[in-house]
């Protein structure tokens, strides 16, 4: 049990040629002692290299990492008290699953035979695979081989866990019932964990709290709540929920009871306290996540207050819900075609699977303001 604090921590590589590769860039994240911390973002961000920080594997170029108060940097890897799962889940192929999980528990531990004995097939029930003991890798399926590698991590009790997207190559419904699985693992066991994952749904619906980064810069530390209903910036917002937030650009014009804005399709009168947010800029970027966007058919009427004409471009049905994506504007497109073809603005809605709209079909799209997300146009950081 410990916590584990990050502290200005930077990697730079240097490449074949000479020049530096920032891969993590000052990053300060504390976690909690029973947290499951999810580092997530986009390839090459650095998660895995953070990661590795953590473990030992890869050396700190400037920063700290402490395990509750005691600096680690230059600790090596073994002496650590944290346990990684991989990826690849690294198992030596000539020994059997037993020898596998117990593999390095005699030099590490004082425990005796028979203690290690009762931990390893304590492990090895808790994963469901106390059958397997005395079985090689090659003779398990890949979602046995994954358990085994969680089970040679559980058995060393560390203080903290540390796993390398270890569900990526199961597949789909194995990869759900694995999540579920290390979640109730993870909770039963209280020891805090860092899982790193590039999909943002792993990350959601696994993590008490969600680290993001992009570029090797830390964006975001939240509940996935916070992130998806309080994006720190447009990066975040983009990265968080799926489909992903529309944006569109959007000019201020300062009214005398509040503020309008005004995109390319759009006249959009906001309240005092979001005008109070945006007061004295020019422009910004709008965003509206496609779940929070209602449409409705137009039956010839006009688009009004915070509704925006548009014309269904695709309808894709997902079985509980439509994405629909909707070209903005008023003009006619008469085929699908023209539609498909326009480079005109276009936003996606998401709508219940029962609702039906075609495409061709000419609609509103109702952004209503308390799900509006505003961006500064040039940094991304959030203003509202
Ligand atoms: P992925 O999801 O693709 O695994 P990641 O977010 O885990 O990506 P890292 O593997 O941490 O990203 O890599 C971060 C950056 O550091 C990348 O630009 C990568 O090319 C670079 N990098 C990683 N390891 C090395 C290395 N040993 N030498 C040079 N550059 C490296």
């Amino acid at each position: 049990m410990a916590e584990t604090t990050l502290d200005n921590v930077t990697k730079v590589f240097t490449d074949d040629d000479g020049s530096d590769i920032v891969a993590v860039d000052e990053v300060s994240i504390d976690i909690e002692d029973g947290e499951f911390l999810v580092l997530v973002g986009p390839s090459g961000c650095g998660k895995s290299t953070t990661l590795r920080m953590i473990a030992g594997l890869e050396t700190i170029t400037d920063g700290e990492i402490r395990l509750d108060d005691r600096v680690i940097n230059d600790i090596p890897a073994k002496d650590r008290d944290i346990a990684m799962v991989f990826q690849s889940y690294a198992l030596y192929p000539h020994m059997t699953v037993r020898e596998n999980m117990s593999f390095g528990l005699e030099e590490s531990t004082e425990l005796s035979d028979d203690e290690i004995t009762d931990r390893v097939e304590e492990a090895a029930e808790m994963m469901g695979i106390g059958e397997l003991l005395d079985r090689k890798p090659g003779e398990l399926s890949g979602g046995q081989q994954q358990r085994v590698a969680l089970g040679r991590a559980i058995v060393r009790e560390p203080a903290v866990f540390l796993m390398d997207e270890p569900l990526s190559n199961l597949d789909a419904k194995l990869r759900a019932q694995m999540r579920t699985e290390l979640q109730q693992l993870q909770e039963e066991l209280d020891t805090a964990t860092v899982y790193v994952t590039h999909d943002q749904t792993e990350a959601m619906t696994m993590g008490d709290r969600i680290a993001i980064l992009n570029d090797g810069e830390l964006q975001q530390v939240g509940t996935p709540l916070e992130c998806y209903h309080e994006p720190a910036n447009q990066f975040v917002a983009n990265f968080i929920g799926e489909p992903s937030m529309n944006f569109l650009d959007v000019d201020v014009r300062e009214t005398a009871d509040g503020a309008t804005l005004v995109g390319e399709h759009l006249e959009y009168a906001v309240s005092d306290d979001i005008a109070d947010s945006i007061e004295g800029r020019s422009d910004v970027v709008l965003g509206i996540r496609p779940e929070d966007i209602d449409i409705e058919r137009d039956e010839g009427r006009q688009a009004g207050g915070h509704e925006v004409p548009a014309q269904v471009s695709v309808v894709e049905p997902t079985g509980d819900e439509n994405i629909v994506y909707l070209v903005l504007g008023n003009d006619e497109f008469g085929d699908d075609t023209e539609l498909l073809d326009t480079d005109r603005e276009t936003i996606i809605a998401t709508i219940d699977g029962m609702s039906t709209v075609n495409s061709g079909d000419r609609v509103v799209a109702h952004i209503p303001e308390d799900a509006i997300h505003l961006f500064d146009a040039r940094t991304g950081e959030a203003v509202h």
